[in-house]
């Protein structure tokens, strides 16, 4: 398994495996979304839990196969995807801290979005942190390390993550995915180099495929008159409505708002993705863009904070924009 990182952080963290005797610092991985912060701690854990401490594994010992067939006794992973912590997550973390290694010499800890752990979790994590004795590697992963209590940032060995540079993306993408150039330079545009977005559409087409229809309602919304503006949501909602559930846990409401979000997010995305191109391109700053953005961006807070009618707030959304 090969890595979309950019090359600082992943010649860090190899030379970080072959220093043994500072392999037990916990470390924080931040950075904006989608650029394999997950991937990456999730191939690092195994590295470290290898019997024969190589980068990605060796593939052969007993801990590299426990690790690929997901069962590692000495291997967790939480990630806090929803809005709030669940107790039974927290509880997980400390269980697991309790135990010695039993495979591997070293246990590991992920925590995906650990920006969302409460601080009595995170004054507690930080006793652990600060046992010298530690047998436990942990990795915090955030977008937003300013939530993290500043004792805990200082416990931690931050590695930031940020983009690849472009050429080194398209070697790897055609080395690894049969893709012609043109389809590649699309894929590139809209997941504007972020290497998750990326993967995610070669190994998912039909999310692709949303994306660019999510752009294309938007599109539609900016040429209309209100009436049909009216339409088009409710049709949308409408949709929205119907569509399958596919994780059976959230409830309907919470899947719309999920699903919701998703669609302004492809439209901030995209807006931002613009004005990008017309100030490389024309040197100019658009200001009707740069107030569908605003407005973009509002009314993702007002779908992701507020129970309101989503219907009025895209109605109020359309108002006030176009
Ligand atoms: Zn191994």
């Amino acid at each position: 398994m090969d890595l979309l990182i950019n090359p600082i952080v992943k010649n860090f963290l190899i030379t970080k495996l072959e220093d043994n005797n500072n392999l037990n610092q916990s470390l924080l991985f931040w950075g904006e979304s989608d650029l394999g912060k997950l991937t990456t701690a999730k191939l690092f854990a195994k590295s470290l839990l290898c019997s024969k401490k190589e980068f990605g594994g060796c593939n052969q010992c007993k801990n590299c196969t426990s690790f690929d067939n997901q069962w590692h006794p000495d291997y967790l992973i939480i990630d806090f995807k929803g809005d709030t912590t669940k107790v039974h997550d927290t509880a997980k973390i400390f269980e697991f801290l309790l135990y010695k290694p039993h495979l591997s010499q070293k246990r590991v800890l992920i925590i995906n979005n650990c920006e969302k752990l409460t601080l009595a979790t995170q004054s507690s994590l930080l006793k652990i942190l600060e046992e010298p004795k530690n047998h436990t590697t942990i990795i915090l992963i955030t977008t937003n390390p300013q939530k993290l209590l500043k004792t805990i940032g200082s416990r931690l060995l931050w590695v930031r993550f940020t983009k690849p540079k472009q050429n080194d993306i398209i070697d790897f993408i055609k080395n690894q995915y049969p893709i012609d150039s043109k389809n590649l330079s699309h894929i590139l545009e809209l997941s504007q180099n972020h290497p998750a977005r990326i993967i995610n559409y070669l190994k998912n087409p039909e999310q692709l495929k949303a994306t660019e229809n999510n752009i294309k309602f938007l599109n539609n919304l900016a040429k209309n008159n209100f009436c049909e503006q009216s339409k088009l949501i409710k049709e949308l909602m409408a949709n929205l409505q119907d569509k399958e559930e596919t994780d059976w846990t959230d409830d309907k409401e919470k899947f719309i708002k999920t699903n919701l979000k998703k669609i302004i997010n492809d439209w901030a995305d995209n807006t931002e993705r613009e004005i990008y191109a017309s100030l490389i391109n024309n040197n100019l700053l658009p200001a009707p863009k740069i107030k569908l953005l605003k407005n973009t961006v509002q009314l993702l807070s007002y779908v992701d904070n507020y129970n309101a009618n989503y219907r009025l707030l895209l109605e109020a959304f359309c108002i006030t924009t176009f």
